[in-house]
């Protein structure tokens, strides 16, 4: 009887097991003058992380075991904006393929070229209230400025991928 017992687990268990799938990537380095090609990647669900790995020399990844529902991957290296990949379904015994570029696109427009170009609000469309983000440890006059609402203090850390103003109706980067 506890034989039979002990069968009837294992079968249930192979069971729920072959109905898992598998996550199978690659990265592409775009930007080899700064970055490394090795990453961490983690399988999210909503904010909690479901399991954890590193690419290996090729810049590949995999997760095996991966039960159905919706799944987050969130790839990092330090020094550069994680790169998200949002909604991935898993169902059942299948394997997702996701080949991914690194670093993932700013998503502000108005970069270093254009940064003497005033923008448009990207809610409002308007262009007044817009004011210019201060990058570094500020000065008294740009702290003055500042408490006055003409500048914007952005803090000491800077990316490749920096907004240059900022709405203070919206309350957001642009
Ligand atoms: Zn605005």
């Amino acid at each position: 009887m506890r034989f039979l017992f002990i069968q009837i687990i294992f079968l249930i268990s192979i069971n729920v097991y072959s109905q898992n799938g598998r996550i199978v990537g690659h990265i592409a380095n775009r930007d080899t003058s700064m970055g490394n090609n090795y990453w961490t990647v983690y399988l999210r669900q909503g904010d909690s992380t479901i399991k954890a790995t590193a690419t290996d020399a090729s810049a590949n990844f995999g997760f095996k075991d991966v039960r159905e529902g919706t799944y987050k991957l969130t790839i990092q290296q330090i020094g550069f904006r994680d790169l998200i990949i949002d909604s991935l379904q898993m169902s059942g015994d299948t394997t997702i393929t996701v080949n991914l570029n690194f670093p993932p696109p700013c998503k502000f427009i108005y970069l270093s070229y254009l940064k003497n170009r005033k923008p448009k609000c990207i809610i409002g469309g308007h262009n007044n209230n817009i004011i210019p983000i201060v990058y570094g440890l500020p000065s008294k006059k740009t702290m003055t400025k500042a408490a006055k609402g003409l500048v914007y203090l952005g803090g000491c850390v800077v990316s490749d991928c920096d907004p240059h103003y900022y709405c203070t109706i919206h309350s957001i980067e642009l």
